[in-house]
C-alpha cells in the first residue's frame, strides 16, 4: 500500500472513533477548565491571571487524548516535542517522566506552557479539535513544568564529554538561551553576553508578571546555568566589545540572538510630548526596573489616569493591561484594522476585554495635543478597510471627517519593533536584508565564517517558540562547524 493511503486510512479511522462517540451520544468530552483570578481581583494586582491545573485536573485532561498514531499535534510544534508520549505519562501519573520527555526537546517548558500560541500550533492540529475542543496541550506542559519547579528537584540531562571548543552567544532571549543550553549539553564551553543587567530578553523585560512571573523565567535561567553556561551581563556587543574581538579572545563560533527590540513610532505630530512611551520603554520600566514600586525602586513612570494604547498585538494587550494595573481609570486600545486581524493571542484579547479595556477598532491617532510639553489629548480618526496590502490583509484607509478627541495623559505606542543596527554596524561583512535583519541560510549560517544567527533578529518579530526553534537549529549547525576545526 502507498504510504499516503495508509496515512489517509489512519486519519479516517480516527475520525470514525470520534463519529462513533458522537453517535453513542458520548460527545467529545469538554476540556477541563482552568482556574483564573476574576477580572475584578486581578486588575489591582500583578499576580498571574491563569492559575494552572491541579494534579487531578491534569490527569483528567490528559485522559482526553486519543493517542493518535500519526500525532498531528507534533507537526504543529516548532521544536517537535513528543506530545502524545508526555500526555500519556501524565495520564499514568508519572509527572516527572512527562517533564523529562518534554525537556528532551524544549529547555524552557514553564515559559512555553504559559505564552506559546498553542491555538495556532499543536492544538490547532489536534484531532479532537475537529469535533470539539482540542487537548489543552499548553496547560498540560505548564502543569508538569511547574510540578518539577515547585518540587525543587530539577533533573539535569546527561552531558557529553567536554570538548575544547568555546562558543559565545550574544543575547539571552529564548533563541540565545536555547542555543546556549543545547551547546552546553553537547560538551562545549558556552558564554552568553547580554546587554542588560539581567538575562532573559523579552521574557523578562517585555512579557508582564501577570502572564509570565519573573520567578519562572529565573528558574529556567538557573537551569541553563546548571548546564554549565556562563552568563555575562551589561555586555553590549558592538559597543563594549565586538564580534571580531570575541574571536580574538578565543571563541571558536558565535551565535547572535539579539532580538528586534528597536521600537517603531507612528510618525504623527506631537509624538514627542512627555507622557508618550514606546511599549518597549513602558514595559521595560515596569517589568525589569519595577517602576510600579517607585519610590522603593528608583525608576519613575507616569501612571496615567486616561491611557491610550495604539496597536493590536500581544505587546499592545500587555501594555494596556499593565497600565490598568498601575491604576489607570480608563484605558483605550486603538487598532486601525479589523478585530479579526489582531495579531494578539485570542486569550489575551479576551482577558483584556474582561478587565475593561475599551477597544476602539478601526481607529488610529492623527496627532497628539499637549499642554506645557505634556500630552493632554489624542486626536484620532476612524478607518475603513480598503484593498489587500502586502501582508495579505485589507489596508486601513482614513475616513475623511471622522476625527474625534480622547483626553489622555499617557500614550503607549505598540505598533511593532525592528532590528537595532548597533551590532550589525560594528560587524563588517555581516550580510543584512530588509530593514537591517541578519541574513542567514535555513540552518542559521550567516555570511561570515563562524557566525550564526537566529530568533527575531533574523525572522523579524515572531514568537518565543520560533526563536527557540532557530536556536536549536543553530546548535546542530554550530556543532557540525566546530567538528571541522582543528
Ligand atoms: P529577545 O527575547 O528580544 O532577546 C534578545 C536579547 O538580546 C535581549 O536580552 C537583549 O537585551 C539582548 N541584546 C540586544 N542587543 C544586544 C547586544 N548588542 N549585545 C548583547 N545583547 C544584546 N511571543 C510568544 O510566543 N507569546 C507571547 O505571548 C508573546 N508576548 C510578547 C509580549 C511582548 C511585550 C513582546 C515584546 C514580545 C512578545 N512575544 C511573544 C514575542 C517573543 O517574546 C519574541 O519573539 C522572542 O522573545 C524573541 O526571542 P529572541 O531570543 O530572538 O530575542
Ligand atoms: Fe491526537 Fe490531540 Fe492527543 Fe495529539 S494531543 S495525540 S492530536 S488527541
Amino acid at each position: 500500500m502507498l504510504k499516503g493511503s495508509s496515512v489517509d486510512a489512519r486519519s479516517t479511522k480516527r475520525e470514525k472513533v470520534i463519529d462513533r462517540l458522537e453517535q453513542n451520544n458520548k460527545q467529545v468530552p469538554s476540556r477541563i477548565p482552568v482556574s483564573e483570578q476574576t477580572p475584578k481581583e486581578r486588575v489591582s494586582n500583578f499576580n498571574e491571571v491563569t492559575l494552572g491545573y491541579t494534579a487531578e485536573q491534569a490527569v483528567a485532561e490528559a485522559s482526553r487524548c486519543l493517542q493518535c498514531k500519526l500525532a498531528p499535534c507534533i507537526q504543529g510544534c516548532p521544536v517537535g516535542i513528543s506530545i502524545p508520549s508526555f500526555i500519556k505519562l501524565i495520564k499514568e501519573g508519572n509527572f516527572r517522566g512527562a517533564i523529562n520527555k518534554i525537556k528532551e526537546k524544549n529547555c524552557l517548558p514553564t515559559v512555553c506552557g504559559r505564552v506559546c500560541p498553542q491555538e495556532n500550533q499543536c492544538e490547532k492540529l489536534c484531532t479532537l479539535g475537529k469535533k470539539g475542543e482540542p487537548v489543552a496541550i499548553g496547560r498540560l506542559e505548564r502543569f508538569v513544568a511547574d510540578y518539577e519547579r515547585e518540587s525543587g528537584k530539577i533533573s539535569l540531562p546527561k552531558k557529553k564529554e567536554p570538548t575544547d571548543k568555546k562558543v559565545a552567544v550574544v543575547g539571552s532571549g529564548p533563541a540565545g538561551l536555547t542555543c546556549a543550553g543545547d551547546l552546553a549539553k553537547l560538551g562545549h564551553k558556552v558564554t552568553i553576553f547580554e546587554a542588560l543587567h539581567k538575562p532573559g530578553g523579552v521574557l523578562l523585560y517585555g512579557i508582564p508578571e501577570f502572564r509570565l512571573p519573573k520567578a519562572v523565567v529565573e528558574s529556567e535561567i538557573s537551569y541553563i546555568k546548571k548546564l554549565g553556561v556562563e552568563i555575562k551581563t551589561n555586555m553590549v556587543v558592538g559597543k563594549i566589545t565586538t564580534i571580531d574581538e570575541l574571536f580574538y579572545e578565543g571563541y571558536d563560533a558565535i551565535f547572535i540572538g539579539v532580538g528586534a527590540g528597536l521600537p517603531r513610532f507612528l510618525k504623527v505630530p506631537g509624538e514627542n510630548f512627555n507622557g508618550i512611551y514606546s511599549a518597549n520603554e513602558f514595559l521595560t520600566r515596569v517589568n525589569l526596573m519595577k517602576a510600579y514600586l517607585f519610590p522603593k525602586y528608583d525608576t519613575p513612570i507616569k501612571k496615567g489616569e486616561n491611557v491610550v494604547v495604539v496597536g493590536g498585538g500581544n505587546v499592545a494587550m500587555d501594555s494596556a493591561r499593565t497600565a490598568l494595573r498601575l491604576g489607570a481609570k480608563k484605558v483605550y486600545l486603538l487598532y486601525r484594522r479589523a478585530k479579526e486581524d489582531m495579531p494578539a493571542r485570542k486569550e489575551e484579547v479576551q482577558h483584556a476585554k474582561e478587565e475593561g479595556i475599551d477597544f476602539r477598532i478601526l481607529a488610529t491617532p492623527k496627532r497628539f495635543i499637549g499642554i506645557e510639553g505634556r500630552v493632554s489629548a489624542a486626536e484620532c480618526v476612524e478607518t475603513r478597510l480598503g484593498e489587500l496590502d502586502n501582508s495579505g490583509r485589507r489596508k486601513p484607509v482614513i475616513k475623511e471627517g471622522s476625527e474625534f478627541l480622547l483626553a489622555v495623559d499617557v500614550v503607549i505606542v505598540a505598533i511593532g519593533a525592528k532590528a537595532n543596527p548597533l551590532l550589525p554596524k560594528a560587524t563588517p561583512g555581516l550580510k543584512l536584508y530588509k530593514e537591517g535583519y541578519i541574513a542567514t541560510d535555513q540552518n542559521c549560517v550567516t555570511s561570515k565564517e563562524g557566525i550564526f544567527a537566529g530568533g527575531d533578529i533574523v525572522t523579524g518579530s515572531a514568537t518565543v517558540i520560533s526563536a527557540m526553534g532557530t536556536g536549536r537549529k543553530a546548535t546542530l549547525e554550530i556543532d557540525r562547524y566546530l567538528a571541522t576545526l582543528k
